[in-house]
């Protein structure tokens, strides 16, 4: 896709901060964190949501959950063999739940206490 933002940062035409990378997904850091460690995980394939990666590739999302997963430990947020201190996975869809970026993703969230529910009450 040649208009989407992702796609140019996954070509290197966008700087940002590649925390990992493998062989069909990258993860790098948001440019506006929520937490202390917030990295966002994408296939390097262009799929708009997760709906439809799971629909057109089901390995590609196994695949991504995987590299939260490597992401997860790498930054300290889970150690072998203990899922502490923890972290949370986040993947919106569509504006109404905040999607701003339509080449989907999964935001890598902790380093800090998450609450639940995850709205502000009222
Ligand atoms: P969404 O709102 O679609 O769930 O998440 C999009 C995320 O992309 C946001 O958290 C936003 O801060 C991040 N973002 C937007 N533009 C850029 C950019 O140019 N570089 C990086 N690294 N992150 C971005
Ligand atoms: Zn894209």
């Amino acid at each position: 896709m040649s208009d989407c933002l992702f796609c140019k940062i996954r070509d290197g035409q966008i700087p940002a901060k590649l925390v990992m990378r493998d062989d069909r997904c990258i993860a790098f850091e948001d440019i506006n964190p929520q937490a202390p460690t917030h990295v966002l995980v994408i296939p390097k394939e262009h799929h708009v949501t997760v709906g439809a990666l799971a629909v057109a590739d089901p390995g590609l999302l196994g695949e991504v959950v995987e590299a939260t997963s490597a992401v997860a430990r790498q930054e300290g947020l889970v150690s072998d063999g203990a899922d502490e201190p923890g972290y949370r996975l986040v993947t919106n869809t569509g504006p109404e739940a905040g999607q701003t970026v339509f080449h989907v993703h999964v935001h890598v969230l902790g380093g800090r206490g998450m609450g639940w529910p995850p709205w502000p009450a009222g």
